[in-house]
């Protein structure tokens, strides 16, 4: 390829690329055809060859700044020269160090501590020529401070006006404090806090309501504190004030006629009680006089009101003693009465004791039963007479109060106590030994007539209806049978006859058992 041929390619290229055909421009298509072209290209590459000689770091910068040509290069280094040199840097450093120090001036006079004590600090730290590491430790620090301010608290003033945080001497000289209630006069009375009190203390301490008067005088006080300073305020506080008593005076008036009206409701009730009352001592009727005599006097004053009180207590006192003595004068009276209570308790518990009976079934009862198994016992010994002891004991008694109530329970009890006095004879001795528990002492009867007896009764009492309010309640009973001649003792009949009832109930109940 001939160079006339490069140089047309070159041209093309520059047309192609829009671009102008500049010294500059031409020389580097030149360059890029002829390396296409595969030419020795060494004078295209000046930049590089003498970058090469160069430092690392501006061989970086040229490659960062796209320096291309030699008058590119030329024009680089020349700024770089103008920027280093040592007397103008010099020169802006000592401007810029004037300046810090201005500055820090400036912010230590500011109002603020932090940033005024930093200021402080990093202007010492500047006169004793100090490291880079210390400079950039204080750097920190200033960053420190930037990025933790906080002037929220400035907004807390904003109820008095519109803060302007760039621009606080304005903002605090427009603050409109007087308008907020804090008015200072002489330096040290605080208006405001006075007239919040005087509001207070123009409410009526007693009286429920406050009168309109009151009411307008604390509401231009409230709005105005400075208004307390004024002479015709005062004569409006004096009016308030007068209202305000005025206004308590007539809730304790209302008060004490309440009272008052309680106070003779008690009297009229005392006069009728003492009238009422037999005793017409002297005492009395004179308590009674005074108490009519209070009622005719004014009613609407207190001292009235607590003179009565004070004479109703002094009546009742006196009418107390008067009922102590009472008392005492019967006393003697009143121990004879006691004496004649216990008396008649005792009577009472030896009618008990003399009783016989079972109250429920009418039957005997266990003391009645023991009286005649001791006669029974004296037979047996003197003459010989045999005798035979049946314990019956009705099964599952407790089911039937469980199941159908205790008035129903007892109600069986009455029934069987029929059916066992029925199959008896009248000879025969039949008692209610406890609970559900029966016992039969059979005369002149042995062992074999005992368990005739007993099976007598356990199948009327399984065949019995026994009815409680239209229920029928199955009933059966077990029954244990002794006789006197096989034991030492009436007690040893009477165990056997238990010990027997126990086992009718081990082996199954609705069971006579015997030996
Ligand atoms: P067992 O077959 O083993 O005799 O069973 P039971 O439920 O009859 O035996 P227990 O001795 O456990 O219960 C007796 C019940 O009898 C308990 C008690 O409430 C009842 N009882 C005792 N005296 C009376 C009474 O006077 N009236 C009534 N309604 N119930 C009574
Ligand atoms: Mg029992
Ligand atoms: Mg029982």
């Amino acid at each position: 390829m001939t160079i006339q041929s490069i140089i047309k390619k070159a041209i093309k290229r520059l047309e192609l690329e829009g671009k102008l055909l500049t010294p500059d421009f031409y020389a580097e298509a030149f360059c890029k055809e002829a390396q296409k072209a595969g030419m020795m290209t060494e004078d295209c590459n000046h930049v590089a060859q003498a970058s090469k000689t160069m430092s690392a770091d501006l061989q970086k910068e040229i490659i960062t700044y796209r320096v291309k040509t030699m008058k590119e290069l030329s024009r680089f280094l020349i700024s770089k020269l103008n920027r280093t040199s040592p007397v103008k840097s010099a020169e802006i450093l000592e401007s810029q160090s004037v300046l810090l120090k201005r500055i820090l001036q400036v912010v230590e006079v500011l109002h603020n501590k932090e940033a005024s004590d930093l200021a402080k600090k990093s202007q010492e730290l500047l006169k004793t020529m100090p490291k880079a590491s210390q400079i950039d430790q204080f750097r920190q620090l200033w960053v420190n401070f930037l990025t933790t301010y906080d002037d929220t608290f400035l907004q807390n003033l904003s109820d008095f006006g519109t803060i302007d945080t760039k621009n606080l001497k304005e903002s605090i000289e427009n603050l409109n404090i007087e308008s907020s209630g804090e008015v200072h006069i002489s330096g040290n009375i605080n208006l405001s806090k006075i007239s919040s009190l005087l509001v207070a203390s123009l409410v009526p301490s007693i009286a429920s309501s406050v009168n309109d008067t009151i009411a307008s005088v604390s509401q231009k006080i409230k709005k105005d504190p400075s208004l307390l300073d004024t002479p015709s305020m005062a004569d409006e506080i004096k009016s308030a004030i007068s209202f305000r008593i005025a206004l308590d005076k007539d809730s304790v008036k209302e008060m004490v006629e309440s009272i008052d009206g309680v106070l003779d409701k008690l009297s009229l009730r005392l006069i009728d009680m003492i009238e009422k009352s037999d005793n017409s001592t002297v005492e009395i009727q004179k308590i009674k006089i005074d108490l009519e005599s209070y009622n005719e006097e004014d009613t609407t004053n207190f001292k009235i009101a607590h003179k009565k009180l004070f004479t109703i207590a002094l009546a009742l006192e006196e009418n107390t003693q008067l009922l102590s003595k009472d008392l005492k004068d019967h006393s003697g009276e009143v121990d004879k009465l006691a004496v004649k209570i216990k008396n008649l308790e005792k009577e009472l518990e030896a009618a008990k004791q003399d009783s016989k009976e079972d109250f429920l079934t009418k039957l005997y009862n266990r003391r009645a039963l023991d009286e005649h198994l001791e006669l029974k016992e004296a037979e047996f010994k003197r003459y010989g007479h045999n005798f035979s002891i049946i314990m019956f004991d009705l099964d599952k008694f407790k089911d039937v109060n469980d199941n159908y109530g205790h008035d129903a329970g007892d109600a069986v009890l009455a029934a069987f106590a029929k059916i066992i006095k029925d199959e008896a004879r009248e000879v025969d001795i039949i008692g209610r030994f406890g609970g559900e528990e029966f016992m039969a002492v059979l005369s002149a009867t042995d062992t074999k007539g005992g368990v005739i007896f007993a099976e007598k009764v356990r199948r009327h009492v399984e065949k019995a209806k026994f009815m409680y309010k239209k229920e029928r309640i199955h009933v059966t009973v077990s029954s244990g049978v002794s006789e006197r001649k096989k034991h030492i003792s009436v007690q040893a009949v009477a165990n056997s006859a238990d010990e027997y009832l126990y086992k009718a109930k081990n082996s199954g109940r609705n069971k006579v058992a015997y030996k």
